[in-house]
């Protein structure tokens, strides 16, 4: 009796559970989840989607986030650009920004009033390499000179200069400055690839991504050999050489983009690897080639600290920026979407 018991137990298994693994597998499978990971995942998907209805929260999440995450509980995928303009006009309550550190800043500096949370206080090697006093000296070096900050900067940095950029916007806005004399922070990469690009005279701080500094050219030229058909999409913050040698450069979604909507079948994308994975699922017909590098940030981000931060946040799970210093950065990104749509 005990045993049929705890078999009728078993069998019975909780239709909303089992809805949620059927919703799981056809978005997962495409990553190789099969049904026991779905099974696996399916409470804690579950979980946070109900927690996400309770308390009023959308998640936002950077293409670079694992499969589970993307496609399991996050609302809306995109790069830097795509997610603030998100997080600029959602209406929800709660905005948990499933990514690194700064961009969760950048979500609270739009949004003063509401909550905002990260799973991790994960850091970016580029928005760790400049603090708020190189800021001021470089600015003192020169004196005439426009400041535009990546938006990889923490919000101390994002007070100290005239404006932010992305990656989907920095030439257009370099561009829009009116100064002749820009000093560009803190990707060294992404302002060479610029210096390429503008007449300006551009002032450059030292700062690498930690991912894209490691593609080599030779890596590229081994793809054009093997795959002579291959399409080559770079991300900028990549060494000038890397990107000479491919056939288009943008940010991660702009890639996606390109992707999307090129005639060929065959791509190399330059960048993280969930990018790679993400233009699997989304485009099927299409095949990604060539290597790819992990972020350890992003990768930091896991469906149970995005619960443990739904539920029942720890302090460094919140976002909190002192109001005067927040009013200056949110100032610097203001005219970022000034210059973006002028
Ligand atoms: P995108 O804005 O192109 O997604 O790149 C930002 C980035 O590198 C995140 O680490
Ligand atoms: Fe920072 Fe590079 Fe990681 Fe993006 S990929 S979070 S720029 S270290």
């Amino acid at each position: 009796l005990l045993y049929n018991k705890s078999k009728i137990f078993s069998l019975s298994v909780d239709s909303a559970l089992q809805k949620e693994i059927d919703r799981l597998l056809p978005l997962l499978s495409p990553f190789e989840y099969d049904h026991l990971d779905c099974e696996r995942l399916a409470p804690i998907t579950l979980e946070i989607n109900t927690l996400k209805q309770e308390k009023k929260a959308i998640i936002l999440a950077h293409s670079y986030q694992t499969p589970d995450i993307l496609y399991g509980v996050a609302d809306f995928r995109g790069d830097s650009y795509g997610l603030s303009e998100q997080a600029k006009k959602t209406d929800a309550e709660i905005i948990l920004f499933s990514s690194v550190l700064f961009m969760g800043e950048t979500a609270k500096l739009l949004n003063p009033k509401k909550t905002v949370l990260v799973p991790s206080c994960a850091g970016c090697s580029l928005a760790d390499s400049i603090t708020a006093q190189d800021v001021r000296d470089i600015r003192k070096k020169h004196p005439k000179a426009g400041v535009v900050a990546y938006i990889n900067t923490t919000a101390e940095v994002k007070a100290e200069v005239d404006t932010c950029c992305t990656s989907a916007n920095a030439l257009r806005i370099v561009e829009a400055m009116p100064q002749q004399e820009i000093i560009f922070l803190p990707d060294l990469l992404m302002g060479k690839n610029l210096q390429k690009q503008t007449k300006k005279i551009l002032h450059l701080w030292d700062g690498v991504c930690t991912v894209h500094e490691h593609f080599r050219p030779q890596e590229l030229e081994q793809v054009r050999k093997e795959f002579p058909q291959a399409k080559i999409l770079a991300h900028p913050e990549c060494d000038p050489e890397v990107v000479e040698k491919s056939d288009f450069v943008g940010s991660t979604e702009q890639m996606l983009h390109a992707l999307e909507t090129s005639p060929e079948k065959e791509y190399m994308m330059v960048t993280e690897c969930g990018l790679a994975e993400r233009a699997r699922k989304d485009f099927p017909h299409k095949r990604i080639v060539g290597t790819c590098h992990l972020c350890p940030y992003m990768k930091e981000l896991t469906l149970k600290n995005i619960r443990k931060a739904l539920q029942n946040p720890t302090p460094d799970q919140i976002i909190e920026i002192d109001p005067l210093l927040a009013d200056r950065a949110r100032k610097s990104l203001e005219r970022m979407f000034i210059y973006a749509n002028s």
